[in-house]
């Protein structure tokens, strides 16, 4: 990301802080002071005020942030809040935003303590969450990337799925041709899901061993260049069986009625409702335990979620998954996953794996 583009997101920081009150905002998400700033280290703290920002970080990353950001860099010997305390002194702000969702309780507390009297402390929770929610064509670029990344790691370790293998070797595999490929890491723990283990939505890799005549899920994503990518896809050990295919159609049908309905301007509820539906004239709704989406960039879940009760409307330039899914205790689970980017008319789809159930 280029100095600008930086200075340009603050910029708009700016104009949502007049618009809630504020003169000046404490950042403590990592992902959002990256996005602020450049920022990548583990250990830092942002203050935004005005269309200027001050990072405060510790000795260990001064070099680091010295490259990284156009920011001016406060570098910590001490706790940062210390830090922060020493500059809110001379700051010319009263009401004063932190990120209440990003800070432990007992900084909070410290926190509160070292205000200067003059200085109002106001909670606020999605400021920067929002901002990130559209992305500009150079994110787009990176997410495309990642996908890339993912899907070609996910075609070269698939082939290594066949009974006797288990799930733990898999996953390590997937992991390992996404690093190879580029990947900073895994956009979060990949999931191998075999036989009835599937059908658990989260389910993490285990010892088992895949069977013959069993499904086996997988969904992964990349990290990559700080940009994530998610993708799930089903594979059948065997010939298919009839109840199998059944399932898989209904939920590939689910999945491209709710792709069919993304467009800016739509609820993101809207787009649920959609899988949902689709799912409720197989029968299946009830096996439909999550929301149907959540928007990715930085981090595998942002803003917006497309679930139930969702009032968001989705905007061009969003970056969000389509993921129905159905979940049977014994059997096993399907989903079916895109990363797709939202436009004007419709969307762009930026995964390519075919989806059709992999006989393997
Ligand atoms: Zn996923
Ligand atoms: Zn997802």
């Amino acid at each position: 990301m280029s100095e600008l583009e930086h200075k340009e997101r603050r910029a708009r920081l700016q104009h949502l802080l007049e618009e809630v009150g504020l003169d000046a905002l404490i950042v403590f998400s990592p992902a959002n002071i990256r996005y602020l700033s450049g920022f990548t280290g583990s250990n830092g703290l942002l203050l935004a005020h005005g269309a200027e920002a001050i990072l405060i970080t510790d000795p260990r990353y001064e070099m680091q942030a010295a490259e990284q950001t156009d920011c001016r860099v406060k570098v910590a010997r001490g706790p940062l809040l210390k830090a922060l305390q020493a500059l809110l002194g001379r700051l010319q702000a009263r009401r004063l935003g932190f990120e209440s969702a990003h800070v432990r309780y007992a900084a909070y507390r410290a926190l509160a303590a070292s205000v200067p009297a003059q200085i109002r402390l106001r909670p606020q929770e999605g400021l920067v969450e929002e901002l990130r929610a559209v992305k500009s064509a150079a994110e787009i670029g990176k997410i495309r990337a990642s996908m890339e990344t993912c899907q070609a790691a996910f075609s070269e370790a698939i082939r290594r799925a066949r009974p006797g293998v288990t799930e733990f070797e898999i996953a390590a595999e997937l992991d390992y041709q996404m690093r190879k490929r580029g990947a900073e890491r895994p956009a979060f723990d990949t999931i191998v899901a075999s036989g009835p283990r599937s059908a658990l939505p989260h389910a993490a890799p285990s010892t088992r061993t895949l069977k013959a005549k069993e499904l086996l899920l997988v969904d992964m994503g990349a990290q990559r260049d700080g940009y994530a990518s998610d993708m799930t896809r089903v594979a059948w050990l065997g010939r298919i069986s009839r109840k199998a295919a059944r399932l898989h159609r209904a939920v590939l049908e689910a999945q491209l009625a709710a792709l069919d309905h993304v467009r800016a301007g739509r609820s993101a509820a809207a787009v649920d409702r959609r899988a949902r539906q689709v799912l409720r004239a197989h029968g299946l709704d009830g096996y439909f335990t999550h929301s149907t989406g959540h928007g990715l960039g930085l981090e595998i879940h942002e803003t917006p979620r497309l679930g139930r009760g969702e009032r968001r409307r989705l905007e061009a330039g969003m970056v969000i998954t389509i993921e129905p899914g159905v979940y049977m205790e014994r059997f096993g689970g399907i989903r079916i996953e895109d990363t797709v980017v939202v436009t004007r008319t419709g969307s762009e789809n930026l995964t390519r794996i075919p989806k059709e159930l992999i006989e393997l």
